[in-house]
């Protein structure tokens, strides 16, 4: 890959500070510009470049496959499904076609640019996910809303695409074929917008435009103007290695995707639709009648929006025209939660399933618990990010409790969501009577192996039982290990109270939690007595 900027790290530097590098230790930095390197620069990524070149070069997806996989992540948005499939088979199409045969860059191309509508949590970011993971080509979000026009406060749009760089781990080639998915765009609709948009300020107008410039097609510098520590390190591997990398990436084929809720647009066209006004095409006069029926939320409207709706909202003109690919995601319901847990391969249930069993716990769920969450969680009404809310709430005490007792099988039911911290007291009540039992076992296990070593039984009362039990918590000692212990040289103190000629009867002791609590001392003190009855 042959270098096209060969201007030297520094040069990209404010003017003060390159004066103050100049005259600090970091001077060592600077490579004199007669060494600098010319001509084709290795790249860290070349060894992946001939792959990557290989897999675009090798695309040969078809819209109803790309469909097929994302219906194994995503539930409902079919309609969205089926336009993001086309538009992606298009692009990567194009791409090939043009590594194939690069004279068609100078075909004019009309990019395949996405805008997604719709609310919070309904799968937009979730599908361009699931395609960039099928196709292998890296993927970068971020919110509308951390950029500014100038980049140096907050950020610089530019740096979306540096981010894809760092995503693809440097692989310049790979990035240049990646994702940048925007979210929350509708945010910096600018305030002038007729639907008063909900816009920020002028400032959000000037992230459009770059934007614009973005999509359209740029060089972007790989190391930002503001930051520094980036400046430094491209600095330093000149000198280390005596070359500099590529340092631009271009945007010619980088997909770009924004999204947002556009509430207030929602609304409108709603009442629009509502007072069945004028200004709408014929053609939208049926879906307007068919939508009716289907309406179930508010944000199904947004797929009835025209270009106009966009722009009056508050977007440029240019930058809607930009975005030819357009698509409303639908609101979920309480039925489309209850199936992305059960039926969706990403499901975050089978994260919680993992989670236990990774303390050795089963985890179980009936489907009524399911529908207990779904529930809950369409009443958050942030889509299927409600899902996490409620899970979370269900089950963060469980997730602390359990795994320090001995239950080896969470069922979770109905109950369990409706009133979660009664039934962990339940369990945890339930659970220590087991573990009770179980201990009580212990003890009689070991007086069981005494008697067969020594000829001894010793019958454990309640009191001397639940001694052994509370020194065994508190030692986090074993019963087993705390009774070896404790009755290490107990027989030797036996055999002084027993005759020789002694029945059964005489060689059953009756241990008592004095006697748990000190055995030396019930020793010396049967002894005594022993002495007394004999004298
Ligand atoms: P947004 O629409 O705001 O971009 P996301 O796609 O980020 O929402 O959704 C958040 C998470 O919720 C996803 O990572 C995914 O786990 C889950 N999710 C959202 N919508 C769906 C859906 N339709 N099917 C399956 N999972 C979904």
């Amino acid at each position: 890959m042959s270098e096209k900027n060969t201007q030297d790290s520094s040069d990209q530097l404010p003017e003060e500070i390159r004066d103050l590098l100049k005259s600090s230790p970091f001077k060592t930095f600077f490579v004199p510009k007669a060494e600098k390197p010319s001509g084709p620069v290795a790249e860290k990524g070349e060894g992946g470049n001939a792959e990557t070149l290989r897999r675009i070069q090798g695309f040969n997806l078809k819209p109803r496959e790309i469909r097929d996989y994302l219906d194994r992540f995503v539930i409902q948005q079919a309609e969205a499904k089926k336009v993001l499939s086309v538009a992606i088979c298009d692009h990567y199409n194009h791409v090939r076609q043009c590594i194939e045969n690069p004279s068609l860059r100078e075909v004019d191309y009309a990019k395949q640019n996405i805008l997604l509508l719709g609310p919070t949590g309904v799968g937009k970011t979730y599908l361009m996910r699931c395609i960039a993971r099928l196709i292998g080509v890296p993927f970068v979000k971020a919110d509308a809303t951390k950029f500014s026009e100038t980049g140096y406060v907050g950020g610089d749009v530019e740096d979306l695409v540096r981010d894809l760089v760092k995503a693809a781990d440097g692989d310049v080639e790979l990035a240049q074929y990646g994702i940048v998915y925007m979210d929350e765009i509708d945010k910096i609709a600018s305030s002038g917008g007729a639907a008063g948009g909900g816009g920020r300020d002028v400032s959000g107008r000037g992230v459009q435009i770059n934007l614009l410039k973005l999509m359209e097609e740029t060089d972007v510098n790989l190391h930002s103007q503001t930051d520094l520590a980036a400046q430094m390190q491209a600095m330093m591997e000149m000198q280390r290695t005596g070359r500099s990398r590529k340092r631009t990436i271009n945007t010619r084929h980088i997909l770009f995707i924004v999204s947002g809720a556009f509430d207030k647009l929602s609304e409108q066209i709603k009442r629009r639709v509502q007072s069945g006004s004028i200004g709408f095409a014929a053609g939208a006069a049926g879906a307007i009648a068919s939508s009716r029926a289907r309406v179930r939320h508010d944000s199904d409207f947004l797929r009835l929006a025209q270009s106009r709706d966009i722009i009056d909202y508050g977007m440029e003109p240019e930058f809607v025209g930009r975005l030819p690919v357009r698509v409303a995601c639908q609101a979920l319901t309480a039925e489309d939660l209850e199936k992305i847990l059960v039926a969706s391969e990403g499901s975050i249930l089978s994260q919680y399933r993992a989670d236990f069993s990774g303390y050795g716990i089963d985890f179980e769920i009936s489907q009524a618990a399911v529908r207990g969450i779904a529930a809950q969680a369409f009443q958050e009404n942030t889509g299927a990010r409600g899902l996490m809310t409620v899970l979370e709430r269900v089950f963060r005490n469980f997730k602390f409790e359990l795994p320090s007792t001995a239950v080896k099988t969470f069922r979770v039911d109905e109950a369990t969501i409706a009133e979660p911290e009664s039934v962990l007291r339940a369990l945890l009540r339930d659970n220590a009577q087991k573990q009770h039992g179980v201990l009580r076992a212990d003890v009689v296990a070991f007086a069981g192996r005494f008697e067969t070593e020594y000829g001894f039984a010793l019958a454990f009362d309640d009191g001397a039982v639940d001694a052994l039990i509370e020194q065994s918590l508190a030692a986090d000692k074993t019963i087993r290990a705390l009774c070896e212990e404790k009755f290490h040289n107990f027989h030797h103190g036996l055999k002084l109270l027993v005759n020789e000629d002694g029945g059964a009867d005489a060689r059953r002791f009756t241990i008592t939690r004095e006697v748990v609590e000190n055995p030396d001392k019930a020793i010396s003190r049967w002894v005594v007595e022993r002495f007394k009855k004999a004298g």
